[in-house]
């Protein structure tokens, strides 16, 4: 009889968190699991995969504009925003519903409670109860940034955008990240006046300033206003309920809502960790090892609360990494090269590898070939809006060091394009790949 109730206790059921638990118990650890909210975290219950859901929905007002040019007379159409969201949130449900099952089909326990870290063996829960454990796994993810200034508690998060009422007929949208321009792109389409205010002077960071400077373009002259160097002073709000918001460098603006999505910050309060002795990093996350092993030799993290990646492929990676490594005696670290990245903006932008301003400061120089085009759908719809394709290669062997794109399906495109890439391939290789005709991703193969 073990001396502890379980082999492995995660906190968090999360992408990373049901991994690791999952992949333990299969591995024949006694596993539970302590999750405040729902199973299935922040990308599918309030993430990634409803936000790509309501990417499809906003999409069909160009869809259904462009459809005119292909011959199709449709009526007036009408857009229903309850409808959307219900549906949205049913089917998160039904993943909720899934994720349990899978946990529980592998013999997971589930509390549905929050856990506090008591002992790096011990766990007590939000009921008192006390659980022991030979090993903690801590996957309790980030969650939105909130500034802090007068007035704050004015605006929303990405937390709440999924359960709004009605579409706001004006948003400001703070910061010019991923959710920033996914969450303009969604808001812009279903007819809301979208502007994107930001502290520096550009969009996406670390993406490609080619990218991004085409995302700005096209996100303007769809009707997304930009307002650069712009921080909160304060947020009012007026007799009419609307908000009034005041920002460096800028006029006061009247809006509807204010949506934060300022970067995320790791879950870490309340858990126990300065009492315990789990260090975390300068900028909050829980510092780990390459096997995802704390300052506590038996407290693990995986997933957002480290910081590393912010992405749920990753925190998956790193839950499979850590139980192969502690449950199956298969030291297991995880690769964060080359990690393909997408934004599903209006168009979606997608990368991977180095951009060319990385390529140059690695390589001293760096050979860039770019496709820039109108794909066929855009062109008959009378749509101008073009797509741009950029392969950046070191100049004495042609390995590809990074591809960016922007265009539609572009995410879908560069999961494969990163194959290659990751396996080190050349422009000589891609070359010697015949095209296939007429797609947009023959340009891959086509660059000059
Ligand atoms: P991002 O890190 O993408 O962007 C944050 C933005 O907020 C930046 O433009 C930054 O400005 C600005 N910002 C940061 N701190 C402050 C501050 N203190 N005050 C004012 N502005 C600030 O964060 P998001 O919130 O958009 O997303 C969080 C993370 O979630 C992403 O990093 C990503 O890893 C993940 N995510 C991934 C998605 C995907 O894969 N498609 C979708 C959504 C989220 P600047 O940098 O210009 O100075």
């Amino acid at each position: 009889m073990s001396e502890y109730d379980y082999d492995l206790f995660t906190i968090g059921a999360g992408s990373g968190g049901v991994r690791a638990s999952r992949v333990s118990a299969a591995h024949g650890a006694r596993v539970a699991v302590a999750e405040e909210f729902r199973v299935g975290g922040t990308c599918v219950i309030r993430g990634c995969v409803p936000k790509k859901m309501l990417v499809y929905g906003a999409h069909f007002a160009e869809d259904l504009e462009d459809a005119k040019h292909f011959g199709w007379e449709i009526g007036e159409a009408r857009f229903d925003w309850v409808k959307l969201r219900d549906n949205v949130l049913n089917d998160i449900d039904r993943l909720n519903g899934l994720y349990k099952q899978t946990l529980e089909n592998n013999g997971v326990e589930i509390f549905h409670e929050r856990a506090t870290i008591t002992g790096p063996h011990e766990i007590t829960l939000s009921s008192g109860e006390v659980k022991t454990a030979k090993v903690i796994l801590i996957a309790t993810g980030a969650r939105p940034f909130v500034p802090g200034f007068e007035g704050h508690e004015h605006g929303i998060t990405s937390n709440e955008a999924f359960h709004l009422d009605a579409i706001p007929q004006r948003v400001l949208i703070a910061g010019g990240g991923y959710i920033a321009n996914e969450f303009a792109g969604i808001f812009n389409e279903f007819g809301a006046k979208v502007t994107i205010m930001n502290r520096s002077d550009q969009i996406l960071r670390g993406y490609d300033e080619a990218m991004r400077d085409r995302l700005l373009q096209i996100s303007l002259a769809k009707g997304i206003n930009f307002r650069f160097q712009a921080e909160f002073e304060k947020i009012e709000k007026n007799a009419d309920g609307s908000l009034k918001v005041f920002m460096t460098n800028h006029d006061p603006m009247d809006v509807d809502c204010v949506l934060y999505a300022t970067g995320r910050v790791p879950n870490v309060e309340g858990l126990g960790l300065g009492e315990v002795g789990v260090a975390t990093n300068d900028r909050g996350a829980i510092a780990v090892d390459e096997y995802n092993r704390t300052s506590v030799e038996s407290i693990y993290a995986v997933g957002d609360v480290t910081d590393r990646i912010q992405l749920t492929p990753v925190a998956i990676r790193e839950g499979q990494a850590f139980a192969d490594t502690v449950f199956a005696g298969k030291p297991t670290t995880v690769d964060y090269g080359c990690v393909p990245s997408a934004v599903f903006s209006h168009p979606p932008i997608a990368s991977v590898g180095m951009t060319e301003s990385e390529a140059t400061k690695a390589f001293g120089s760096c050979t860039v070939y770019t496709s820039d085009f109108r794909p066929m759908k855009n062109a008959l719809a009378h749509r101008n809006e073009r797509a741009l394709y950029k392969m950046i290669c070191e100049p004495e062997t042609g390995k590809v060091l990074g591809l960016h794109m922007i265009g539609p399906d572009s995410p879908e495109i560069i999961q494969v394009a990163a194959v290659a890439v990751k396996a080190g391939l050349t422009k000589a290789d891609f070359d010697a790949t015949v095209a296939v005709h007429p797609t947009m991703s023959e340009e891959l193969v086509l660059l000059k």
